[in-house]
């Protein structure tokens, strides 16, 4: 038997079952309607592994048959869908003005989206875990109502994070060192299923990777357009969080040595130039929202002053944009959060910047564009990290209804 010198667990039955369950899986989720002879052709798995696999996954409601069709040729073939219908994956985002929630089925049909705000900046991380999980309980007593079994749990931070779900350091939050994930299984008494934790930008960007209108796309980088910015990358169609899982800092990457001070404690760094604290006066998180309507309204009323602080900040954000180009060579850069609102304006300052100061012509054919996805980015992409290990071959055994 062969196995990977990258992985040492000899490959036993069960290994090999779960993974070929996750590549049929994957195929119908890439190419429904499709039939049992499209897999086995595309796969290289023989007809009969094939029809045992796919009755497995319809057992276990994965997938579902949907009748036949005439349209190729020899006998009709029995069609099959993605089911999913008795699952759940959930998604929350914490940031400092914000908790939200989402729940989407294996299809990625969304079930809920809820939005509180909640002082992030000021809570204690003990207070926060505490609202984190009310809401997750919340939500997983809604889909039990709805006769669905939640398949994990996702939360997004906007902080470092390591690979056991600690949040490092996330300076916007003022934590340091909290086991989110550990925590978070506490407070919901072991729920049973699986909690990760994860960076905000990381999730976004696998939101828009999954979800988005540029879904697919191979190269990807997401900016989180909040009080602190950072770098969601997808690179050869992977999400890349490099050796610890702290790529992406792009907000602390100096732009101006005369610049103000950041949060972090340098000075000049990327958020302190474009970041939103830029174009709002209030320190109340909870204020933000109004206050970027405010600029919203300025700008659209032609306001000097406002558009030329837009103008700026496009400029610097450009600035930013730039170093992904040059570095990262992106098929796109998505701006997120606030700065959807505000990319009319923003983005033509920025696509200038940014075209000068990348070598490549065209900025090396990246497009820059405004998320569609809304506030909830990065709790969706919370739930298709959960939807990814499922890809994977965590499958769950069967409904519990
Ligand atoms: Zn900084």
């Amino acid at each position: 038997m062969i196995t990977s010198s990258a992985d040492p667990r000899p490959a036993d039955f069960t290994d090999v079952r779960a993974a070929n369950l996750a590549v049929v899986l994957r195929f119908v989720r890439d190419n429904a309607p499709c039939s049992r002879a499209d897999i086995a052709a595309s796969t290289g798995l023989n007809k009969a592994t094939v029809s045992s696999l796919v009755a497995d996954l319809i057992d276990r409601r994965l997938l579902r048959e949907v009748g036949l069709t005439e349209h190729r040729v020899g006998r009709p073939a029995t069609m099959l869908v993605l089911d999913g219908s008795p699952y759940a994956s959930i998604g929350l985002e914490i940031n400092v003005d914000y908790l939200t929630a989402v729940a989407v089925d294996l299809s990625g049909e969304r079930l809920l989206s809820w939005r509180r705000s909640f002082p992030g900046a000021t809570a204690t991380p003990a207070q926060a875990v505490s609202a984190i999980a009310a809401l997750t309980r919340r939500v997983i007593s809604r889909m039990t109502r709805d006769r669905r079994q939640a398949l994990g749990v996702a939360v997004a931070v906007p902080g470092l994070i390591d690979t056991g779900g600690t949040v490092v350091v996330a300076p916007n939050l003022g934590w340091r060192g909290v086991d989110l994930a550990g925590d978070l299984a506490k407070a919901l008494h072991d729920p049973g299923l699986p909690i990760q934790v994860e960076n905000d930008a990381n999730l976004a960007v696998l939101a828009e990777h999954r979800f988005g209108p540029l879904g697919g796309t191979p190269n990807l980088v997401y900016l989180t357009g909040e009080v602190g910015v950072g770098a969601g990358v997808i690179l050869d169609g992977r999400l890349r969080r490099g050796g610890q899982g702290f790529g992406g800092e792009i907000g602390h990457i100096e732009i101006d040595p005369e610049g103000p001070a950041c949060r972090c404690g340098r000075t000049g760094c990327l958020e302190a130039v474009a970041g939103i604290g830029v174009l709002v006066s209030s320190t109340d998180p909870a204020k933000v929202e109004p206050e970027i309507e405010e600029v919203v309204r300025r700008a659209k009323a032609g306001d000097r002053p406002t558009l030329d602080r837009l103008a700026r900040v496009g400029r610097d954000l450009g600035k930013g944009i730039a170093i992904a180009t040059n570095l990262l060579n992106p098929e796109a850069v998505i701006l997120g959060g606030y700065y959807v609102p505000l990319a009319p304006w923003l983005l033509p300052a920025a696509a200038a910047e940014a075209g000068d100061r990348t070598i490549a012509a065209d900025l090396g054919g990246c497009r820059i564009v405004a998320s569609t996805l809304g506030y909830g980015a990065a709790a969706l992409g919370g739930a298709a990290r959960v939807l990814d290990s499922v890809d994977s071959g965590r499958l769950p055994s069967r409904p519990t209804s």
